[in-house]
């Protein structure tokens, strides 16, 4: 199947993002208080959440880019996950928070939360999503924030995107089955 613009449907407005972006804010606020966050956003899909979220956040905060990736083109996670550059700071003894885009399988959640671990003994490491698809998980990760749960459609827009197309999109979408 090829994703047309044309046939693109709106899963979730410009509004509907913004307001739940709000909504996670206002949790992650109360979460950390003034504490000092490491926030991390995963390229290349999150950065239209990330960047919106961190704009309603109000302790000190960091922000660091990964770039990992897990599909190749098209709509099916390779099942592996390639770490395209992980370069980090020092996160001993800091509050990390993981910013992604949607979780599917689980793989990509589940290899950076083993990284974290591996790596650092961190103060603290909170996984937010913007979409949860927990109907394709194959693994036992739960974010621990996230935006909205979808069933098994393939999304595009806002950061998703389709073969690199349509991530510049305010809203998200999905091409409906005949
Ligand atoms: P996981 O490792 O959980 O299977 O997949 C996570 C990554 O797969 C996401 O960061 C995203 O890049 C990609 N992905 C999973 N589902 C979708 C989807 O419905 N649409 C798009 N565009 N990417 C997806």
């Amino acid at each position: 199947m090829d994703i047309k613009a044309e046939d693109l449907k709106i899963l979730f407005s410009e509004d509907q993002i913004q307001t739940k972006i709000k909504e996670i804010a206002a949790e992650l606020n109360t979460l950390y208080g003034s504490e000092e966050v490491y926030a991390i956003c995963v390229l290349k899909g999150a950065v239209f959440f990330a960047i919106d979220l961190v704009k309603h956040l109000n302790m000190p905060l960091k922000m660091e880019f990964i770039r990992l990736s897990s599909y190749g083109s098209g709509f099916a996670s390779s099942g592996k996950v390639n770490a395209v550059d992980i370069s980090l700071p020092d996160l001993n003894g800091k509050n990390v928070l993981i910013i992604e885009d949607i979780i599917d399988t689980g793989l990509t959640a589940k290899f950076l939360m083993d990284f974290m671990h591996c790596n650092f003994k961190t103060k603290s490491t909170k996984f937010c999503s913007l979409l949860d698809k927990k109907i394709t998980r194959k693994t036992d990760i739960e974010p621990d924030y996230y935006g909205f749960e979808i069933d098994n459609k393939f999304v595009v827009g806002y950061g998703l995107d389709y073969e690199g197309y349509y991530r510049n999109l305010k809203y998200i979408g999905y091409v409906e089955e005949k």
